[in-house]
């Protein structure tokens, strides 16, 4: 049994770096839809319907920060921008408008492989409706308010608990300091970074076998956390 390739739509004005990114994507088995601007990339996305977009943003039409609000006004599908711009600004404005990644242009073929994949997981999970969240040893059981680490049940206050719930709904998704802020402590809150520090290390302290050197939560330096896949 063959199994569907999942297609790649990439939107990207200049034809080496899209003729190197269909090469690297095809020999990793995926389909891929190339398209030269904005506009036509928008509506490939309606049409089309691929499983990820990587969209790069200086392109000859529209700003491709207007392509991702046109999507995510009817869809959810991952969007990772690659891009040359790198500063913090227009990486936290990406990623507010709805991307999930944001990868900075020269690029290493392996991460932005790396990237699709954890995001295509990502997408994935979301769709099982699952009770429960898991990431490697740790085990969220949304009905019954649990987490276990390993199998055994850990404790842990309900601010932190709806923190470790929202990186382990978002896993492999780079998250800017005012969106957690927002999401899990509201919209009064989006200034409060010493808030998100405090209980991002006391979740550190809980789940991480070494603390100091985080592999779940990992910082973004500039621009929020992101947890990765154990
Ligand atoms: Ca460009």
């Amino acid at each position: 049994m063959t199994k569907k390739k999942n297609t790649i739509l990439v939107i990207e004005d200049e034809l080496p770096i899209r003729k190197v990114l269909s090469i690297s994507l095809e020999s990793a088995d995926y389909k891929v839809v190339e398209c030269d601007n904005g506009r036509e990339g928008a509506r490939l996305a309606a049409s089309i319907k691929p499983e990820l977009i990587l969209l790069d943003l200086g392109l000859p039409d529209i700003d491709g920060k207007e392509v991702i609000a046109s999507v995510r006004e009817w869809s959810q599908v991952p969007i990772i921008v690659c891009s040359v711009r790198n500063t913090d600004e227009e990486i936290i404005h990406a990623l507010s408008a709805g991307a999930d990644d944001y990868v900075v242009k020269p690029f290493n073929p392996d991460v932005l492989l790396a990237r699709i994949h954890t995001n295509l997981r990502k997408a994935a999970t979301q769709e099982a409706g699952d009770p429960e969240l898991t990431n490697g040893n740790i085990r969220m059981d949304l009905v019954r308010h649990e987490v276990f680490l390993g199998g055994a049940k850990a404790t842990f206050t309900p601010k932190e608990y709806e923190l470790l719930r929202y990186f382990l709904i978002h896993r492999g998704k780079m998250l800017t300091h005012k969106q957690i802020l927002k999401d899990v402590w509201g919209n009064a809150h989006t200034d409060d970074m010493q808030y998100l520090r405090v209980y991002v290390r006391q979740l550190r302290e809980k789940i991480e076998p070494i603390p100091t050197q985080p592999r779940f939560i990992i910082t973004e330096p500039g621009i929020g956390y992101r947890m990765e896949f154990a």
